[in-house]
């Protein structure tokens, strides 16, 4: 069956790369006990992959017509759901149960579900890594144990980026605080249909709680932003606005850290020490 023409209003690129597919599948080890949510399944070629190996699918797309011919395919699959609608206008979890409830699956005990797997539309990554994530300030209180995305591979790299490296910056702190992040394997862009202009990546992040949080988030957050206003200037430059120069140099060499230091040298603690002493 030939695939429906993908729209590009909302970012549809589908991946017809089979060993990738299941390689995403077997690095969220997808098993038998998971709740796995997936955002936007498009034609159902990820969908399919994981509906055997899991304990239920919640699949989240926009597309209507799309909508259609997955209800018709899993219609008799009972721990596959499906919610119409704009993932950012979900209200989650509560309309999660709600939905599944008004479909009268016979679903004797709800979990929350745990694990994310998805390709995802990229034009809306910042606002769906926020909601699965939260932030600095307001973690997810209910954190999911993996969350393995399809980015573009830019994102990917500022995501996992390593600090003193070009790629790193206040998406890789605010995310990095939050997840343990890895890339799993470059995708080419000739993989998907149509083919997108980037390329991408398959990245895979393990949200858990810091031993030694900062201890005044909110400033943490503003910190990162002010601190990665202008990335190749010196940190003490960006900072100017939040404190006194001479006084910064002298917390900086109390840190142990280069007061010549560029944002993109620290790594997370150093970001957390420094928010702690401001
Ligand atoms: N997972 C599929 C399709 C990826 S393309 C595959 O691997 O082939 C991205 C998908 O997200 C499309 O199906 C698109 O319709 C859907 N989508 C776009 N915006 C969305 C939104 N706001 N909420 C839910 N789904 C969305």
């Amino acid at each position: 069956m030939a695939a429906p023409r993908a729209k590009k209003r909302f970012g549809q690129h589908w991946l017809n790369d089979e060993q990738i597919l299941n390689h995403i599948v077997a690095s969220a080890n997808v098993s038998k006990g998971d709740r796995i949510l997936e955002i936007g399944p498009g034609t159902g070629l990820l969908t399919r992959r994981m509906v055997p190996y899991a304990k239920r699918v919640v699949a989240v797309e926009i597309d209507r017509k799309l909508c259609q011919k997955l209800r018709n395919e899993f219609q008799a699959t009972d721990h596959f759901y499906l919610i119409e609608g704009d993932y950012l206008d979900l209200n989650l979890p509560e309309q999660f149960v709600a939905q599944c409830t008004n479909e009268n699956k016979n679903e004797p005990e709800w979990l929350p579900l745990n694990k994310v797997v998805a390709n995802i539309p990229y034009y809306i990554t910042g606002p769906i890594l926020e909601n699965m994530l939260g932030r600095i300030s307001q973690p997810n209180p209910q954190p999911f144990e993996s969350i393995t995305l399809l980015v573009q591979k830019e994102v990917g790299d500022r995501i996992c980026a390593k600090p003193g490296t070009k790629a790193f910056g206040a998406l890789s702190v605010r995310v990095q605080y939050l997840a343990d992040c890895e890339i799993v394997c470059p995708v080419p862009a000739k993989a998907f249909s149509p083919a997108p202009k980037v390329d991408s990546a398959v990245v895979k992040l393990m949200p858990r709680a810091l031993e030694a949080p900062a201890t005044n988030p909110k400033r943490m957050e503003t910190l990162v932003k002010v601190g990665f206003a202008t990335k190749r200037k010196m940190l003490r430059n960006n900072l100017k606005s939040l404190m006194e120069r001479d006084h910064l140099t002298t917390i900086l060499e109390e840190l142990k850290i280069n007061p010549q230091a560029r944002p993109e040298d620290l790594g997370v603690d150093q970001w957390i020490a420094l928010s702690n002493r401001i």
